[in-house]
C-alpha cells in the first residue's frame, strides 16, 4: 500500500534527521511518479504528499491535464529545447537545468505568459560520462548569468548521485553540493535550496544537508522494491 509505503518513508525521514539534529518538517519530500498512472499521484495526494515529480514532459502534460489536484509539479529529467514551451506551463519547479541555453529559453519561454520560472541549477557532482549539469567551476559565472534573466528565479541546486553499490558512498558528492552552495552563500545573498537524494540514498542527503528529496521506488514500490 501507497500510504504505508509513505510512513516508512517518514520514518526513515525522521531517523536520519535525528542522526544530525534536524527538523524532518523542514525536509520537503517529492514523490516522483514518473511511469505511474494518475491514479497513484490521487493517492499519495490524499496521504499528504502535494509535491509531484516526472522526468517527461509529455508524461507529465497528460497527467497536469486531467489533474484536479492542487498539487505542485517538478520536472526533474533532462529538458529539450522544444519541450520548454510546455514545460513552463506545467511546473512549478524546474530541478534540470543544466546549460545557459536552456536556462535562456526557459526564461524566453516565461516571459511570453509573463511567469517568473522557479529553477534550480543542475550540477554535476561525480565525473560520470553522459551526465547532464553544470560542473563546479562553472558555477559562479552561470549563475552570474541566469541571474540577469529576468522570467527566472535561482531558488538553489539539485544532483544525482552515481548509482553506487554502497549507499555511504554517495556522501562525497552530496557534501560537495553543500559545500559548493555554502561558497555561494557569500556571492549570492538570498538562500538556495539543495535537491539531492532518491530511494536508496536519500538518509544520506539529508545528513548531509538536503532540503528537498526525490522519492520514487520507495513510495511506489515500497522498502524492497
Ligand atoms: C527517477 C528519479 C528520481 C526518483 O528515483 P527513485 O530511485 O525511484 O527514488 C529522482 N530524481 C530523478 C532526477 C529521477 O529521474
Amino acid at each position: 500500500m501507497l500510504k504505508d509505503n509513505l510512513i516508512k518513508v517518514k520514518e526513515r525521514v525522521e531517523c536520519a534527521c535525528s542522526k544530525v539534529k534536524r527538523d524532518p518538517s523542514d525536509i520537503e519530500i517529492i514523490a516522483v511518479s514518473k511511469g505511474r498512472p494518475f491514479s497513484d499521484i490521487r493517492e499519495v495526494f490524499s496521504s499528504g504528499i502535494s509535491d509531484i515529480g516526472e522526468n517527461r514532459v509529455q508524461e507529465a502534460s497528460l497527467k497536469y491535464s486531467i489533474s484536479d489536484l492542487p498539487v505542485r509539479w517538478h520536472m526533474l529529467g533532462h529538458l529539450q529545447g522544444n519541450k520548454v514551451k510546455e514545460a513552463v506551463k506545467i511546473f512549478d519547479l524546474i530541478h534540470s537545468v543544466d546549460s545557459l541555453k536552456l536556462a535562456r529559453e526557459i526564461d524566453r519561454k516565461a516571459a511570453e505568459i509573463s511567469k517568473v520560472q522557479d529553477i534550480l541549477i543542475e550540477v554535476k557532482t561525480s565525473y560520470e560520462q553522459n551526465k547532464f549539469g553544470f560542473q563546479p567551476e562553472e558555477l559562479v559565472v552561470a549563475i552570474n548569468d541566469i541571474s540577469g534573466l529576468r522570467n527566472l528565479r535561482v531558488s538553489g541546486f539539485m544532483t544525482v548521485a552515481p548509482i553506487l553499490q554502497y549507499s555511504e558512498d554517495t556522501r562525497v558528492y552530496f557534501r560537495k553540493l553543500h559545500l559548493l552552495r555554502e561558497e555561494l552563500k557569500e556571492v549570492f545573498s538570498y538562500n538556495l535550496k539543495l535537491s539531492m537524494g532518491m530511494s536508496d540514498d536519500f538518509e544520506i542527503a539529508i545528513e548531509e544537508g538536503a532540503d528537498i528529496i526525490r522519492i520514487g521506488r520507495a513510495i511506489f514500490e515500497g522498502e524492497d522494491a
